[in-house]
């Protein structure tokens, strides 16, 4: 059997003019999937001779939503249940420019960072191209129209660049989603050659780096991806991305009391950013019990981000969405026994 959603528009095509139908079916079948259909029975404008066919050699398959939590601000989180039996989340968020959706590209992630709760035992499998797409259409179903799309849930987009790519470009066709690439933000950990690559391929989207640290031995203990490409490596890697692009890369900066936001910290910041174009995401650590690490307050983010504004660079401390129901930044984790209880 052939998972219909994991076929690309063209291999649709060339399969559907294999079982000797015309090309435009296509376009038709691809309609019925964006909008949900669970079954070829339903899509009325195919033959019912095409219809047995395909069910006798295709599936549809499609995320479910085992859970929606919804915050007193509006956010809501789903856990999304995969064909395999795997749990993904995403999250919905309302801001005043409109909807925007946090969704995962991994189960699990095996990037280790040790305040994150979604790298809790190790990343299980990557997620599929159909299956990113699924989570934006399962939660757009569920919770209204989306026009911000951020990968930055669970995992990391850069050890599933292929997938990822596969998705971007689905959730950017015009004859689908049509979602603008300006619209969409992919946040990697500092996987260099990803960078490279995506920049190439993928000028128009926003690149955001979590950053965390100024100084390589201290980014080295917060990410172990940091020894693998240290700070001079990525920080080049982001002033060719620059170049290479003209559009500002966004670093986001999780604030960890007494261990990242002092004016030591300022300091180096200031210095490993000075002369580029970027901008700067305050986060105050969310908490994730097995981390034994606290956030700033906002008090001090406040005070962190004015800091680095006198010394030229542009701060920001991103508001706080969802953090009752464990929906914010770090808080998604895999294992949906911590959460279906
Ligand atoms: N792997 C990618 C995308 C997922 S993480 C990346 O690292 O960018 C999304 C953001 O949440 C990252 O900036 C991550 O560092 C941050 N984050 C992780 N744990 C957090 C926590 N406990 N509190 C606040 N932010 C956290």
């Amino acid at each position: 059997m052939i998972n219909i959603k994991e076929l690309s528009r063209t291999e649709l095509k060339d399969f559907l003019v294999g079982l000797g139908e015309p090309a435009f079916r296509e376009k038709q079948i691809s309609q019925w999937l964006l909008k949900g259909a669970c079954s070829f029975d339903e899509m009325s404008n195919l033959s019912k001779c095409l219809k047995a066919k395909l069910a006798d050699c295709c599936t549809i398959e499609s995320l479910a939503i085992e859970r929606e939590q919804i915050s007193a601000d509006g956010t809501r989180k789903y856990l999304l249940r995969c064909p395999d039996g795997e749990y993904v989340e995403a999250v919905f968020m309302a801001y005043e420019y409109g909807n925007s959706i946090c969704i995962s590209t991994q189960v699990g992630c095996n990037m280790g960072c040790t305040f994150c709760a979604s790298t809790i035992g190790g990343k299980r499998r990557n997620l599929k191209a159909w299956e990113m797409l699924d989570e934006f259409l399962v939660v757009q179903g569920a919770a209204g129209a989306i026009n911000h799309l951020v990968l930055m849930g669970m995992g990391e987009p850069f050890d599933n660049y292929e997938e990822v790519s596969e998705f971007l470009k689905r959730i950017h066709d015009p004859e689908g989603i049509n979602l603008s690439y300006r619209n969409i933000t992919v946040s990697s950990c500092g996987v260099v050659p990803g960078i490279e690559r995506f920049g190439d391929e993928f000028p128009q989207v926003n690149l955001a780096i979590s950053l965390h640290e100024a100084s390589q031995k201290a980014r080295e203990e917060l990410m172990p991806i940091a020894r693998k490409y240290d700070l001079g490596m990525l920080m080049n890697a982001c002033r060719e991305h620059e170049k290479k692009t003209g559009r500002r890369v966004t670093y986001e900066y999780t604030l960890i009391a007494g261990k990242n936001d002092t004016d030591e910290n300022v300091k180096a910041l200031a210095e490993l950013l000075k002369g580029q174009l970027c901008h700067i995401n305050l986060i105050p650590l969310n908490p994730v019990v097995e981390s034994g690490m606290t956030g700033s307050s906002r008090g001090a983010a406040k005070a962190f981000a004015d800091k680095l504004g006198r010394c030229g660079i542009n701060a920001t401390v991103r508001r706080e969405l969802g953090s009752d129901i464990d929906a914010a930044c770090g808080q998604l984790r895999k294992k949906a026994s911590d959460i279906l209880t």
